[in-house]
C-alpha cells in the first residue's frame, strides 16, 4: 500500500490519498465529453486532457480521501442539475475529482490534483479507456490500456459494491454525513 501526496497547482489545498495500490483502485482514462467540458469550463484543458480529449483518473473510495489544508477552498460544479458532482480547486481552478452523490462511495481522483512523479509505481498503470468516441482524435493503441471498456465496467461495479458493503463512503471529504456538498455545486450549461 502506497500514500498519495494531492495538491493545487498553487498549493494551498493539499491532502493525502492513502492505502492506494494497483489492485485496490482503477487507474482509467475518460474520453467523456462531460469529462471535456470540465476541463474547458476551469480553463484547465491543457494540463487536465491528453492529446485526444481523455482525462486520466485514479477510481477509490472517499474514505481513503484526507484534504489536510484549505478544504474550504474546495468548489464544485455540475454540468447539469442531475449531472456528477465535479470538484476543483475554488483557488486557481486545479481540477481535483468527480463523485456521483453523496451515497456512492466512488471518487474519480483527476491527475492534475496527484502531485506523483512515479505514479505507475504506486497505481499501476492505466488499466484501460472509456467513452473513446468522444475523443477528438484517433487513440493510438499503445495508450489504450489492456482492458475494455465493459471489463472496465465489471471492475469498478464490482470494487464498488465492496466499498458500499464495508462502509467506505465515510469519511467524506466532499459530502458531510447528511449528503450536504462541502461547497454548493454552480450548475453550467454544458456547452460552453
Ligand atoms: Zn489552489
Ligand atoms: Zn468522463
Amino acid at each position: 500500500m502506497s500514500t498519495l501526496k494531492l495538491g493545487c497547482t498553487c498549493g494551498q489545498i493539499q491532502g493525502l490519498a492513502n492505502n492506494v495500490s494497483p489492485k485496490k483502485g482503477n487507474h482509467l482514462v475518460c474520453y467523456c465529453d462531460d469529462c471535456q467540458a470540465f476541463a474547458h469550463q476551469l480553463n484547465q484543458a491543457s494540463s487536465t486532457l491528453n492529446n485526444y480529449g481523455g482525462t486520466e483518473i485514479y477510481q477509490l473510495p472517499p474514505s481513503q480521501i484526507s484534504i489536510r489544508t484549505s478544504a474550504d477552498q474546495l468548489a464544485c460544479l455540475r454540468l447539469t442539475t442531475k449531472g456528477l458532482f465535479r470538484w476543483y480547486a475554488g483557488c486557481c481552478n486545479t481540477p481535483i475529482g468527480n463523485t456521483v452523490s453523496a451515497r456512492i462511495p466512488l471518487v474519480g481522483l483527476i491527475h492534475t490534483f496527484i502531485q506523483e512523479d512515479q505514479l505507475d509505481e504506486k497505481i499501476g498503470p492505466v488499466l484501460g479507456s472509456v467513452h473513446k468516441k468522444f475523443a477528438v482524435k484517433p487513440i493510438p493503441d499503445t495508450l489504450l490500456g489492456p482492458a475494455s471498456q465493459a471489463q472496465l465496467v465489471r471492475r469498478v461495479m464490482g470494487k464498488l459494491l465492496i466499498w458500499k458493503l464495508t462502509g467506505q463512503s465515510r469519511p467524506n471529504p466532499f459530502f458531510d454525513p447528511q449528503g450536504i456538498p462541502a461547497s454548493p455545486p454552480t450548475i453550467v450549461a454544458k456547452d460552453h
